[in-house]
């Protein structure tokens, strides 16, 4: 497994997500939309992920 696969993924995720809230005023104002809700879906779970990666690699 790529060592780093889990943190581009989470870095593209965050990219889809922040491109997503920049080019729409509902999600601007917090009132996630149909398109948005997935996008923030996904990047926090790739987020979590992440975080307990870096959480395992500490205890080491
Ligand atoms: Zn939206």
């Amino acid at each position: 497994m790529p060592a780093d696969d889990l943190f581009q993924r989470y870095m593209k995720a965050f990219e889809t997500s922040s491109e997503h809230t920049a080019d729409c005023l509902a999600c601007q104002a917090d009132d996630e939309c149909a398109v948005g809700a997935p996008l923030y879906e996904r990047f926090a779970r790739l987020q979590d992920a992440y975080r307990q990666r870096q959480a395992q690699q500490r205890r080491r």
